[in-house]
């Protein structure tokens, strides 16, 4: 599992590390921990990647997709952050080729920063030239080969429009083009997704998730390492097809990169905060109100309550602490990457099969009165439980 370093809270996830460490280490999961350069530069990134001393890989993502230049570029990055790295301000316009001195450039700045998983600089593949895109993408790992040191691991970084996964030609050219570098032991994709309008809503779109499917699948068959930065709980269920990895953490950015609905701000009307909590028996974040009136209404036996140190140190609480349950969604997912791991690669699905069908179950079996409120609804449940246990394609 890796976690992404978030904005807020982020001092929460060094310990959050720790403890999943101590905990789950015996189980076969392996940590990682991922954050963003561009934002905030080689010495701070250094400085938190060294505090996450309980994480085996440590990646420093140039996230390419954040450049000005890029196709997505999203986030945005402001002025004062678009010179925090060097190679930002001398980033190629998207559609042109990087020279091969900015590409090494892009893999130093991560070694700088303490990384020991060094990626190519992940700008967004454009679908509409994918030819050019893939041979691009090719000359970026030829240029990463080049540079790594001996115990540095390379990683195939390409961020990717959803279209690529979804459209059956591009994903069988771009499926081709991976398996055809027998030197990219590890793929590092990341996919922009559609349209999410809930907090924290997973994708519902059946054709990306048979995209994934087939991705994962394929990492498997090949013997490739499949790390999912930014997929949360979906990446999770893609353990199941044979991913190897998925990135996550605390706040609904870190656990799905898609496009978000614009909401105009209103002058004079600030936004409330809610509180949320990530419900494991529900797979899902949800308010905090409708988490306690859950866990009032269901018997523990049905709805169990989290015995994590940070749920301990919130009951003790005289209000609501965002960073102890963001200290909680992160060990929390741990626990679930951790009764995965602990399984042999074989018997995965069948373990995530069981823990969709329990969630799902729950969530059916609410009775009246203790329903969520429809904009929190896990929605993604049952199309997962047809993907866990629908007859394989
Ligand atoms: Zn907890």
């Amino acid at each position: 599992m890796l976690v992404h370093r978030p904005g807020r809270y982020a001092a929460v996830i060094p310990g959050a590390l720790a403890r999943i460490h101590s905990d789950f280490a015996r189980s076969g999961l392996t940590l990682g921990v991922s954050a963003g350069l561009p934002k905030k530069g080689v010495s701070d990134t250094a400085n938190y990647l060294d505090q996450c001393g309980t994480a085996a890989i440590k990646i420093a993502d140039p996230e390419g997709f954040a450049l000005p230049t890029d196709l997505v570029a999203d986030p945005t990055l402001t002025e004062a952050q678009r010179t925090k790295v060097s190679y930002v301000q001398s980033a190629p316009q998207a559609g042109t080729p990087a020279d091969r001195s900015w590409n090494k450039q892009v893999a130093r700045e991560q070694r700088a920063a303490g990384a020991n998983v060094l990626l190519t600089p992940g700008r967004s593949l454009d679908p509409n030239n994918a030819t050019w895109e893939l041979a691009e993408a090719n000359r970026a790992l030829d240029d990463l080969i080049d540079e790594v040191d001996g115990d540095e691991v390379p990683a195939w970084n390409l961020t990717l429009p959803a279209t690529w996964l979804i459209d059956e030609n591009l994903r069988g050219q771009l499926l081709a083009e991976l398996v055809d570098r027998d030197d990219a032991l590890v793929w590092y994709i990341r996919v922009r997704w559609p349209l999410i309008r809930r907090s924290f809503g997973q994708t519902l779109n059946s054709q990306l998730l048979t995209g994934y499917r087939e991705l994962a699948e394929t990492a498997r068959l090949e013997d490739r390492a499949l790390l999912l930065p930014a997929t949360g709980l979906t990446g999770w269920l893609a353990l199941s097809w044979g991913a190897l990895g998925f990135g996550t953490g605390p706040s609904s950015a870190s656990q799905a990169w898609a496009d978000h609905p614009r909401i105009a701000a209103r002058p004079g009307v600030t936004r409330t905060t809610v509180n949320r909590f990530f419900s494991s028996p529900l797979l899902h974040t949800i308010s905090v109100d409708s988490h306690n009136s859950l866990a009032r209404t269901l018997s523990a036996n049905d709805y169990p309550p989290c015995d994590c140190s940070y749920c301990e140190t919130q009951a003790e609480a005289l209000t609501w602490q965002p960073q102890t349950a963001a200290g909680h969604a992160v060990y929390a997912m741990g626990r679930l990457a951790s009764a995965v791991a602990s399984r042999r690669r074989s018997e995965r699905a069948s373990e995530i099969a069981r823990l969709v069908r329990r969630s799902n179950d729950l969530y059916n079996s609410l009775p009246l009165g203790s329903q969520l409120d429809p904009k929190e609804e896990p929605e993604h449940l049952s199309v997962w439980q047809a993907e866990v246990t629908g007859s394989p394609r």
